[in-house]
């Protein structure tokens, strides 16, 4: 894996993305530059010769297989990497990743440019990307705040519509964080409202020794007199009276900001189904975490998932 080149790709504009990635070998010199696909196959031929060498073939799939340089028996390229199970030319899913990265994700312009035949191929794969972002923050999970840090929480209603009941609507409750100095934050899906349900939420995103900014809601009475009062320290705005309180200036202006953000995110997303708003937050999260350079971080996140 070349470091320095996958530093390089957040900078790349269209025209050299489209020229580096132009045929199907260099596709392939891209996705061994970045781990994708190897340099040779770890393990050994039937007759566990070991020198693999990448050859053309017109039989194949890409046009190129691992030939073994001893007795001639062939590997496909895509065995062991995260392409093994799909159908689409490599070209199309290096192209859905620069531009779902690029968040030029619209599924009319994913069809359009990544030249996919049909709109289930941009759903599964806008979906598979997803996969990889929460399977991201499963391995590393999101603290923020800490020590000499603001976090704003808040919840926030999400309407949630009953497809198969009409025009039956309901609340999603959606619970948040986000840290003042870093912008970083979290988000999840919650069924309840009460201290029960977020108290733990609080414990597990927040480092501690953070202020913690709220508004009054019961819930958040006990956050810094838990079993643990040294903590927390406990901030909270009368939203009934004021927006920001007049005596010690706090105020959740900057989580109302990320709901109304992911609100808008959320409703460019044509034909969201309500099923996905889990995986849509996780998406924000992701991207907010990797803000400027997102294409190297989820192909970083798809290597990490796909060794070679
Ligand atoms: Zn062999």
């Amino acid at each position: 894996m070349n470091n320095a080149f996958l530093l390089t790709l957040d900078t790349l504009n269209f025209r050299e993305w489209s020229e580096l990635t132009s045929n199907t070998k260099k596709c392939i010199d891209f996705c061994q530059q970045v781990g994708l696909i190897g340099y040779t196959l770890n393990e050994g031929c039937a007759k566990d010769h070991k020198k693999w060498k990448l050859g053309v073939s017109s039989r194949a799939t890409d046009g190129y297989v691992w030939r073994c340089g001893e007795c001639k028996s062939t590997r496909t390229i895509r065995d062991g990497t995260f392409f093994s199970k799909s159908k689409l030319e490599i070209r199309q899913v290096l192209d859905l990743m620069y531009f779902w990265s690029q968040s030029l994700d619209s599924h009319a312009m994913l069809r359009r440019h990544c030249n996919f035949a049909s709109e289930s191929t941009v759903v599964d794969w806008k979906n598979f990307v997803r996969d990889i972002c929460g399977e991201y923050f499963l391995k590393h999970p999101v603290a923020i705040g800490g020590v000499g840090h603001i976090v704003e929480i808040d919840e926030s209603a999400w309407t949630k519509r009953k497809y198969n009941r009409g025009r039956t609507v309901s609340n999603q409750w959606v619970f948040g964080g986000i840290d003042r100095d870093t912008r970083e934050c979290f988000a999840v899906l919650v069924d309840h409202r009460d201290a029960a349900t977020l108290l733990p939420i609080i414990n597990e995103f927040i480092l501690p020794g953070t202020t913690i900014y709220s508004d009054q809601w019961a819930a958040y009475n006990n956050i810094a007199n838990g079993a643990h009062p040294q903590k927390y320290t406990h901030q909270t705005v009368n939203h009934s009276v004021n927006f920001v309180d007049p005596i010690t200036h706090t105020h959740t202006q900057n989580i109302e900001n990320l709901w109304m953000c992911m609100k808008m995110k959320k409703k460019s997303q044509m034909g969201q189904h309500v099923s996905l708003l889990g995986t849509h937050l996780v998406e924000f999260m992701w991207r907010r975490r990797f803000g400027e350079r997102p294409f190297e971080y989820i192909i970083r996140s798809i290597q990490e998932k796909y060794p070679v």
